[in-house]
């Protein structure tokens, strides 16, 4: 008989910039891990012809989103490329309290917001390309893009580098870098992360461990 520890729910944030593979990461992460939920954001960004209202974001006029605000429903929120972007009070102390691991796909602003108000519960990978070169030609390689489209997402992306660069310098509020050249490769780091980080005993609630160690 195995015996199922009561623990409360991860966040895991995979943040890391255009090209960086962490909306395939994501994905296979949801198919084959288990246990694992994707946090659905806010946005007012128009929907793609590919994505549906509830499932990739829930989308919303920038008014909604401003009454959102006015009465304190997100747990946090930025303004990316001209959209808002925000997680949902909710889904963060649904997810805590289930117990359910939450997967989020978050710019660094947002994870490292994350991370100073529930430091126990956060995980942070930040995910690169292998080189400029490869996240340049994965930038290009999504279709037509302009020269101004294509030097807002550099631009975007080297200030993601830079926030990491301090945050190296400065300590470990991301916790694990992983350069996704190959995508089974990283799926195997990722997934091995999110296992290894579910035993962490500062997690665990106390309740379950006296249960378990209870001598006699
Ligand atoms: P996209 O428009 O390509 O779906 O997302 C643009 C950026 O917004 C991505 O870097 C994505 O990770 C980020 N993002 C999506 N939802 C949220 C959120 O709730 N909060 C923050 N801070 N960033 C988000």
């Amino acid at each position: 008989m195995s015996t199922k520890l009561v623990r409360q729910g991860l966040m895991l944030c995979l943040v890391g910039p255009v090209g960086s593979g962490k909306t395939t990461l994501s994905a296979m992460l949801l198919e084959r891990l288990g246990g694992v939920k994707r946090s659905i954001s806010v946005t007012t960004r128009v929907a793609r012809p590919n994505e549906t209202n509830g499932v990739n974001y829930f989308f919303v006029s920038r008014e909604d989103f401003q009454g959102r605000i006015d009465r304190q429903e997100f747990f946090e929120y930025e303004e990316i490329h001209g959209n808002l972007y925000g997680t949902l009070k909710s889904t963060v102390q649904d997810a805590l309290s289930s117990g359910i691991d939450l997967l989020l796909d978050i710019d660094i602003r947002g994870a490292l917001n994350f991370k100073r108000h529930l430091s126990h519960q956060v995980v942070i990978c930040f995910l690169v390309p292998p080189s400029f070169e490869v996240l340049r030609a994965r930038v290009l390689g999504r279709g037509k893009i302009s020269d101004e489209e294509l030097a807002t997402r550099l631009r975007t992306a080297g200030a993601e580098y830079a926030a990491l660069l301090r945050c190296a310098d400065e300590g470990a509020l991301v916790d694990y870098l992983i350069v996704n050249d190959e995508i089974e490769d990283s799926y195997t780091k990722v997934s091995s992360i999110v296992i290894a980080e579910r035993g962490r005993l500062s997690r665990i609630e106390r309740s379950a461990l006296n249960g378990l160690l209870a001598l006699g």
